[in-house]
């Protein structure tokens, strides 16, 4: 039994197939939670665990690039694809389900940049005030938090830590981790788990994994993203079986060990 903590089968990729590829996982012993990137998706990953009885879950947030500001610079979307800013009152209709385990995807994403620096000044103003509206709404929900962080770890860390110092922590997962061991140890202090995916096999982040304590390790596979070599493709939830073995080799572990204290790591932070 593995528990994928990062899935997407609430996005397009799956709408050909999606039935009949939960009941496959879960007939494998899969377990997932799918998680939101806007409110459309966000919907979708609650109805799709409300119709499960064990074993699927669904976090629910807006991703910094749903934001309304993005779309012109991120890529050609659909119309209610993105939105102007974090509105809780929507969201909490959705929280009221008992099968939504965490919010997110929350967090900045500086990937995508535009042309002038007041463009991007408004962006990162945006992609941070949606962020601390989405912690006050874990609070009020009382949820933990994964978070999505790309090329801002600096700004991420000054924002948990000031939110977290005036308002107390809010655990959570820091997922897809690609930092250094600097990041690491700051995201750690602030009581963080590290989620990893696919994303090892693309970067060295081997002395990384090694220093994670192993109660903080989530495994994921933030499919249909990011499918391990030698697959490619679209990603799917068993995959994250091939991410536990790698992981357990850097860490020089035996895989069911690190699976087993992994599972357990998630069925701890989001109470499932
Ligand atoms: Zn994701």
């Amino acid at each position: 039994m593995i528990i994928d903590t990062h899935a997407h089968l609430n996005f397009a990729a799956f709408d050909d197939d999606r039935e009949a590829l939960i009941e496959d996982s879960l007939a494998e012993g899969i377990f997932m939670i799918n998680v939101g990137a806007n409110f459309p998706s966000s919907k979708l990953a609650v109805e799709i665990a409300e119709k499960r009885e064990r074993g699927v879950w669904a976090a629910i947030g807006l991703h910094p690039l749903n934001l309304s500001c993005q779309k012109r610079i991120a890529r050609d979307l659909p119309e209610d694809f993105c939105e102007d800013g974090f509105d809780a009152e929507k969201y909490f209709a959705l929280a009221e389900s008992k099968k939504v385990a965490a919010i997110g995807e929350i967090g900045l994403d500086c990937y995508y940049k535009p042309k002038t620096n007041i463009k991007i000044e408004a962006m990162v103003a945006a992609q941070k005030e949606a962020l601390r509206r989405q912690l006050l709404f874990a609070r009020e929900t009382n949820l933990p938090a994964i978070f999505h962080c790309r090329m801002a770890h600096r700004e991420m860390i000054d924002i948990l830590h000031q939110e977290f110092k005036k308002n107390g922590n809010i655990a959570g997962v820091l997922h897809c981790f690609t930092g250094g061991t600097a990041e690491l140890a700051a995201y750690l202090d602030l009581g963080l788990r590290i989620g990893l995916n696919g994303i090892i096999f693309k970067m060295n982040l081997d002395d990384v994994i090694k220093k994670i304590p192993r109660q903080r390790i989530l495994l994921e596979t933030d499919c249909p993203y990011l499918a391990p070599p030698p697959l490619s493709g679209r990603n799917e939830p068993k995959n994250a079986m091939i991410i536990a073995q790698r992981v357990a080799q850097i860490r020089n572990e035996l895989p069911e060990a690190l699976i087993a204290t992994a599972n357990q790591n998630a069925r701890e932070l989001f109470r499932v």
